[in-house]
């Protein structure tokens, strides 16, 4: 037996994602996740308020996935997916298709949210070359917009810390400004200034809420209006679902909010799976991959990955679905959002409350810290607070969020909601 820690044991091999080693050394053992807790090596317990990083939608450990995992894992745990096909794939595109937003017609599966991206970035641009319109190389995205950490992902998202050190080796791309209400019209006249010069592409968003950028919200009239005006100009819309997919925004896609509009390409990843595999789609009309279809060689589409359609991620996929759907799923969803719009209005009266936004079953309160710097040392002290109180929420800056499980009970929500206005309180006796 190994007498470390897992803690002590991970300290000196490993290097973990978005995180400065010198300072943050010491990572929390887990040994158990189940619904909505995780259970750390020490016996302290967590609350995964934010999902762990968004992509938990049914909680942890949920048995009806397991089942489907396991059954596919003794039926076939992988397969080529050039020149083959398997069931689960083709189910899955059979189940999606029909409620995704947007006329769907063809899904193209990859490994997470940043190959999603890739593969939409691809598809847009190869579109308007197959068609012979070879001016059309202009990509269009949303100030602060977060899109994933490859390096087509990373251009076309925000230029920050982040990017910082890769900054001279991404491509070029038009960022329109945040459109919130009173932005509106500056956002919409800037994506039409560049619309008019004729070579755009593409328009990428994150349908009604930037995650990444700070839980920043807009409406669906908005994001109509953006739209439309780019079909007008001929330019497609890639909606990037995949953090905003499969209920969080209280619909079960952002995009589904729209009257008229649609999108020509839609990504998804994260809840995907429920939270337990990896895996990516990118799903597209008829007319995109008509584009693509040709004697010509040049015309294909040059993209795949080792694992494309892996089979146990596609049952996943099914099963998780499946529960989506269920009433008693859709029930939960309706309850948190009941319940977020409750403490949104207990929240937004407390001073400290710069800001407090719901969009379904995503809250986030902006903190009056005097900073608003991601690095701001706030930050640190926030998240430390929230995990003593057994609360896993890693703040955006200084701002603080609910994305939970849609299996967290309202006791579970009340001690997170009460935890956030202790902290504002805290803020407030500074
Ligand atoms: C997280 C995220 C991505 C990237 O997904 P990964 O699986 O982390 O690569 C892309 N777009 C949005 C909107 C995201 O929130």
């Amino acid at each position: 037996m190994n007498q470390k820690t897992l803690t002590q044991r991970d300290k000196n091999i490993i290097w973990h994602p978005y995180t400065q080693m010198k300072r943050w050394s010491e990572a929390i053992g887990i040994v158990k996740a189940k619904d909505a807790i995780l259970y750390a090596e020490d016996g302290k317990q967590y609350i995964d308020a934010g999902s762990s990083w968004w992509v938990t939608l049914h909680g942890h450990s949920n048995t009806h996935i397991a089942k489907r995992i396991s059954e596919q894992l003794t039926t076939m745990e992988h397969c080529i997916f050039a020149g083959f096909t398997h069931e689960p794939a083709v189910e899955l595109a059979e189940r999606l298709l029909p409620i995704l937003p947007g006329d769907m017609a063809r899904i193209f599966y990859s490994d997470n949210g940043s190959t999603a991206v890739e593969v939409a970035l691809k598809m847009a641009h190869q579109y308007h070359q197959n068609k012979n319109e070879k001016q059309k190389t202009k990509i269009v995205a949303i100030e602060g917009a977060y899109h994933g950490d490859t390096f087509g992902a990373m251009s076309v998202s925000a230029r920050s810390l982040f990017t910082e050190q890769f900054n001279a080796m991404l491509f070029d791309v038009s960022f329109i400004p945040f459109p919130s209400k009173a932005n509106e019209g500056k956002a919409l006249g800037e994506l039409e200034n560049i619309l008019k010069q004729g070579n755009v592409s593409s328009f990428i968003v994150e349908p009604l809420v930037q995650g990444s950028g700070g839980m920043r919200m807009y409406s669906p009239e908005t994001l109509e209006k953006l739209f439309l005006l780019c079909k007008k100009y001929d330019c497609l819309v890639i909606a990037d679902e995949v953090m905003t997919g499969f209920g969080r925004t209280g619909t079960l896609f952002a995009c589904n909010q729209l009257k008229d509009a649609k999108p020509d390409i839609v990504c998804l990843s994260k809840g995907l799976t429920g939270g337990t595999l990896p895996m990516g789609i990118t799903a597209c009309t008829a007319e995109i991959f008509d584009a693509f279809l040709s004697d010509d060689a040049h015309k294909t589409l040059y993209h795949g990955h080792s694992f494309t359609a892996n089979p146990i991620g596609c049952a996943a996929a099914l099963a998780s679905l499946e529960l989506l759907l269920s009433d008693d799923c859709q029930k939960n969803i309706q309850r948190i959002v009941a319940k977020h719009c409750e403490a949104k209005q207990q929240l937004s009266s407390h001073p400290k409350a710069k800001d407090v936004r719901q969009t379904g079953t995503i809250l986030a309160v902006e903190i009056d810290t005097g900073e608003t710097d991601y690095l701001n040392n706030k930050r640190d002290f926030i998240y430390q607070y929230f995990l003593n109180k057994g609360l896993l929420m890693r703040p955006l800056g200084n701002i603080i969020y609910l994305l939970p499980p849609y299996c967290i009970s309202d006791e579970q929500l009340d001690y997170a909601y009460q935890s956030m206005e202790e902290l504002l309180e805290i803020f407030n006796t500074q």
